[in-house]
């Protein structure tokens, strides 16, 4: 495969010479998440970049909303993602599309972990994190509320 085809062999939620890495570098509000990135970083002929991102039980993902939307699916436990002014139980195998502009946190919440592929565009607007006045515009459910994390 030498026009740089490949595989990357996976043994329980580890992919062969993928390092993992710091969630994010540039904010504070997660906890307990890890990420590896699977394809695209070096491979330029990708438009997109795919990701494995895992949550340990009782962590989440930043509460943030951005212009590029996500490409989702979970591959390991269960837990919740809030999408805007809904919050949905999600287990292995669901998919989740969080279109342009959504506020979504992913939340480890079953006492197991929450690992999931996330595939993005290569070329995307840095995620914002929503300041209390947006939350309160964007979010009237009583339940989103007490569950988001900021
Ligand atoms: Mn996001």
């Amino acid at each position: 495969m030498s026009n740089g085809s490949k595989v990357i062999h996976s043994d329980n939620y580890r992919w062969q010479g993928v390092e993992k890495k710091e969630y994010k570098t540039d904010t504070q509000n997660f906890r307990d998440i890890h990420r590896v990135s699977l394809l695209g970083d070096e491979i330029r002929e990708l438009n997109t970049q795919t990701r494995y991102f895992e949550i340990q039980p009782g962590g989440y993902s930043s509460l943030e909303r951005h212009r590029h939307p996500h490409s989702v699916v979970i591959i390991r436990g269960s837990g919740t993602v809030v999408l805007g002014n809904e919050m949905v139980s999600i287990k292995s195998h669901d998919v989740v599309y969080i279109a342009p502009e959504t506020i979504h946190q992913f939340h480890a919440d079953r006492e197991e972990e929450l690992g999931f592929i996330c595939i993005v565009d290569r070329y995307r607007d840095r995620p914002v994190i929503p300041d209390d006045a947006t939350i309160q515009k964007e979010i009237t459910s009583l339940e989103v509320l007490n569950k988001i994390k900021k």
